[in-house]
């Protein structure tokens, strides 16, 4: 036993000097390592544990030390060594013994030690990440006090988040990783723990805190990845197993384009990103929004969309900027259009909701009638009787666009030769034979748009299923 208890007191006193020596000399490394596995493999018994909390290495107590090895020692290869054994040590301890295990212990020490309201100079990273790691593994018995402990630390860790400043800076400055490491303890305990009665308050508070000020209002907090890859963490836990909440996030989400594809939750705000590039991508269209006169563009009572999309228009032929951010064309849009958007919406449909709404605040000006004259053409229709060979029908069909099938076409070629071969039509009633025949029905161009609009129809009927499935097969087209 004293042998032992000798040989813990040598060996935490080598690691102290090692770990607190500002230099880092070669070989160093190796003897932290090599003493915190001694560490582990001795500190297995309860004695060694009662041992262990209880003494003090060069007039230190365990407490400062762990806090020391992870938190404050100035030197990053050793504080990740350290972390990793200490973790380690938790986890392989056996809990049957009536000493309270090391993952309670060392986690009430790093709670403790928890850097709330300060700057700790050096890093917190492996702090936290220890931390963190120790939560989950005390979460996984979840007794009345272990829950009621946490509870309180927790609130305690929101206040530090809505208190603590964020930094833009490239750095991950000390409290930038105080800040993100407490979205990381929120994250972890909401993982763990079902304790969201007041979810929409807290997805209201980070989304508004931490990583969009809509009406610049504060300091936004999250400014640099890291901080905002933690927020957008917690907010995906928040929202997890609590439906109502999507269309909360979704809400707030609408108004910050940006970020909706780390999300994932809305794809019909993709499409419209992709329409408006699109449209500008039309010449004769972005001249006509560009030459709407500005006296009519800020009349915003009649004019919703067009004022908007000839901002977008301008930044993205005039600015050098790299991105334009079209927040006020989407708020005026979904409002206009009342899009659902947690429904999935057809490219195509919007493109018609959306050239619908244009051509109407065209009207107002000298651009009238534009989309029916670039986009607009006609289609030859004909229906052709399978049992009397001059039995036809024809007419004209007016399009803005092209709907081709895509489903086992190899490329834009193949699809609009299908969409010209026409199709056979069972039990379709002929006017001449009168009754029910089996028809041919084709169409040919009669005349092209200016612009010719092909829209791929990316949806197939799955007979097994009996649902729409979406065709995520390889299409080959042409580009210039
Ligand atoms: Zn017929």
């Amino acid at each position: 036993m004293v042998v032992e208890n000798n040989f813990i007191i040598s060996i935490m006193s080598i690691l102290f000097k090692t770990v607190s020596s500002n230099e880092q000399v070669k070989g160093n490394q190796q003897i932290v390592e090599y003493c915190m596995i001694f560490l582990v493999k001795i500190v297995n018994t309860p004695d060694t544990l009662a041992y262990i909390y209880s003494s003090k290495f060069d007039n230190i107590d365990f407490s400062q030390f762990v806090i020391y090895l992870v938190r404050d020692c100035p030197i990053k290869e050793y504080r990740d060594c350290c972390k990793k054994y200490l973790a380690i040590l938790c986890r392989s301890y056996n809990t049957r013994a009536s000493i309270l295990p090391p993952a309670n212990y060392i986690l009430q020490i790093l709670i403790t030690g928890y850097p709330f309201n300060s700057n700790i100079v050096g890093s917190n990273m492996e702090y936290f990440n220890l931390l963190t790691e120790l939560m989950e593994l005390t979460l996984q018995n979840q007794t009345p006090e272990i829950l009621e402990f946490f509870k309180k630390f927790i609130q305690l860790v929101w206040v530090e988040v809505l208190n603590r400043k964020g930094d833009s800076s490239e750095l991950f400055k000390d409290t930038d990783q105080i800040l993100a490491g407490s979205l990381d303890v929120l994250t972890t305990y909401y993982q763990s723990v079902n304790d969201k009665d007041d979810v929409q308050n807290m997805i209201s508070k980070v989304f508004h805190y931490c990583v969009y000020d809509r009406n610049n209002s504060h300091t936004l907090k999250c400014l640099t990845p890291t901080t905002r890859k933690s927020a957008f963490s917690l907010l995906k836990v928040l929202i997890k197993d609590n439906p109502n909440t999507h269309i909360d996030i979704i809400t707030l989400l609408q108004c910050y384009l940006s970020e909706v594809l780390d999300i994932q939750k809305d794809k019909t705000l993709a499409r419209i990103e992709r329409r408006d590039e699109f449209f500008f991508l039309t010449p004769d269209l972005r001249y006509s929004v560009l030459n709407t006169p500005d006296q009519m563009v800020t009349d915003s009572n009649v004019l919703r969309v067009l004022p908007e999309i000839k901002k977008m228009f301008s930044h993205l032929q005039e600015s050098e900027r790299q991105y334009y951010d079209p927040t006020e064309f989407l708020v005026n849009w979904s409002q206009l259009a009342k899009i659902d958007i947690i429904q999935q919406q057809d490219a195509e449909e919007f493109y018609n909701l959306l050239t619908e709404q244009i051509e109407h605040e065209l009207l107002a000006t000298q651009q009238q009638n534009f989309i029916e004259r670039v986009f607009k053409g006609q289609l030859h229709r004909q229906i052709s009787c399978s049992t009397v060979a001059n039995h036809k029908s024809s007419g004209l069909e007016d399009i803005t666009s092209l709907s081709v099938d895509i489903d086992k076409k190899k490329n834009l070629y193949d699809a609009l030769v299908g969409f010209f071969e026409g199709e056979t039509i069972r039990d379709y009633k002929c006017p001449e034979c009168d009754k029910l025949v089996e028809v041919t029905k084709s169409f040919s161009i009669k005349t092209l748009p200016q612009t010719l609009l092909i829209v791929l129809k990316r949806f197939r009927f799955n007979a097994s299923t009996l649902q729409r499935e979406k065709i995520c097969d390889r299409f080959e087209y042409p580009t210039f």
